[in-house]
């Protein structure tokens, strides 16, 4: 029997016990530096060495041997093997966590943070290592035009798409260790939950902004709470 299309969207909560420091938390990054500062175009555009320094400090967070997939991660990218259906995986986060557990269908809205994008011929590159202002494009050789292949405040996110191709067409919508306040990522529950036939799920460590609008809820820690559901899902039990 086909089983039905999931779409499954990630956040800061799902990478935050593999030991990174999240972004909009109480105590994240972003009540230490300023946004305005490090993640807009106009801050690249004032200071580029300052917000080269900021991802090169995220990117070296980032290799520490104590940053690893954990068990919510390796559950994901379980599920994409394993269901008899088409797994989308639609993460907020910049890390590679996901790949590194086994995920492939995969789309980074916000970005990648081992990437840098070169703005003169738009070529990608993998790590780099650190980024200075005067490193050379792999691709077209312009020097100085690397940027951090990040969507900063005030730009669009990425392949938005192929993520309201898979909304349409998916029956069951899960949402991980998401905040539900940031858009458009906390907007894509309500493009699915009136569909006939499509199940809403979130799976976080505390009701988020948006809780009340998902069929189905299961609190606690995502290591704990996502391999859960998805054993039980892999099962057949939901
Ligand atoms: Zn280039």
């Amino acid at each position: 029997m086909a089983r039905p299309s999931i779409v499954v969207l990630t956040g800061a909560g799902i990478s935050k016990e593999s030991g990174l420091d999240t972004f909009r938390d109480k105590d994240g990054l972003w009540s230490k530096v300023r946004i305005e500062d490090v993640a807009t175009p106009e801050a690249f555009e004032r200071d580029p060495v300052r917000v080269h320094d900021f991802y090169n400090a995220r990117r070296r967070g980032l290799r520490n041997s104590n940053v690893q997939p954990n068990a919510a991660h390796r559950a994901l990218a379980e599920l994409e093997q394993r269901w008899p259906g088409e797994v989308l995986l639609v993460t907020q986060n910049i890390d590679d966590l996901h790949e590194r557990a086994g995920s492939r269908n995969l789309v980074h809205m916000h970005g990648e943070l081992l990437k840098t994008r070169c703005v003169h011929c738009g070529a990608l590159d993998a790590d780099l290592g650190e980024i200075s202002v005067e490193l050379a494009c792999t691709s077209c050789r312009e020097a100085g035009r690397l940027r951090p292949h990040v969507v900063w405040f005030g730009e669009m996110p990425l392949e938005m798409d192929r993520i309201y191709e898979a909304l349409a067409g998916c029956g069951l919508f899960i949402s991980i260790g998401t905040s539900g306040n940031v858009y458009p990522a906390a907007g894509f529950v309500q493009e699915v939950r009136y569909r006939p036939g499509t199940r809403t799920v979130e799976l976080n460590l505390e009701p988020s902004e948006g809780a009340t609008v998902f069929e189905e809820r299961h609190y606690g820690p995502a290591t704990e709470i996502v391999p859960t559901y998805v054993s039980q899902l892999l099962a057949g039990a939901r």
